[in-house]
């Protein structure tokens, strides 16, 4: 699905460019501290949102002047996210964030581009974020057009197919296992991405040194609820 070629060479643009350290991380404003939130507990912290978001008691994110204020200098979020550009699932809203929580990527189909895959390794490696889920969601329409393109051939108009050729690996694992389709194909396809991100090079030292973790993830439309897929 992602190109290791590509996702190097997105990093090392980076490098070249000056915008990631050479050596140890710092953040790159130094006036906004990075979290100190472990993974595990940036994970749980996403959840507990996401939990109350789903009770209808929503957290009360800071996003008031105050805060704005604090963060016009610099960020330092406790998660990153890659999600889709669907309307119906911003990440913040779902799990109770607020101004600079969640460094966040979103593309129809929650797959990766290399400059996605750059501002990954922006947000771990400059912001200290030690946590990256890759939210899919169910009836995702971007997998929907992939099991069309797989099952019968269909395709979509020009330009739309790039955004659902990375999505077709994932549909084809998924024509391998008992049950619907569509909803086999979001798990699938959240979980190449997040398996994609831990083996890259962009992202190896962090994991292997566990400041750094990546988790695959998929958002019920209905009930509301973020769960956590294993592998
Ligand atoms: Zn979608």
């Amino acid at each position: 699905m992602i190109s290791r070629r590509a996702l190097f060479a997105a990093t090392a643009c980076l490098t070249c460019a000056g915008m990631l350290p050479a050596g140890p991380a710092r953040a790159a404003d130094s006036s906004v501290p990075h979290t100190s939130l472990s993974p595990d507990q940036a994970l749980a912290r996403l959840l507990e949102g996401n939990s109350r978001f789903v009770a209808d008691s929503p957290m009360a994110p800071a996003i008031d002047s105050h805060r704005r204020h604090d963060l016009a200098g610099g960020q330092g979020p406790f998660a990153a996210l890659v999600g889709c550009a669907d309307s119906r699932t911003p990440p913040e809203a779902l799990c109770g964030a607020g101004l600079g929580d969640i460094f966040t990527t979103r593309v129809a189909g929650n797959t990766m581009t290399a400059p996605a895959v750059a501002s990954l390794a922006y947000s771990v490696k400059a912001l200290g974020a030690p946590l990256i889920m890759v939210m899919g969601h169910e009836r995702c329409g971007a997998v929907a057009a992939a099991v069309e393109f797989v099952t019968k051939g269909t395709r979509l108009p020009s330009p739309m197919m790039a955004m659902v050729e990375p999505i077709v690996p994932a549909v084809r694992a998924a024509r391998h296992l008992q049950g619907d389709l569509l909803d086999n194909a979001v798990r699938e396809n959240a979980k190449a991405v997040a398996k994609a991100l831990r083996e890259n090079a962009a992202f190896r030292p962090e994991v292997a040194n566990h400041r750094l973790r990546v988790v695959a993830a998929r958002y019920d439309l209905d009930d509301g609820k973020i769960e956590v897929l294993a592998g």
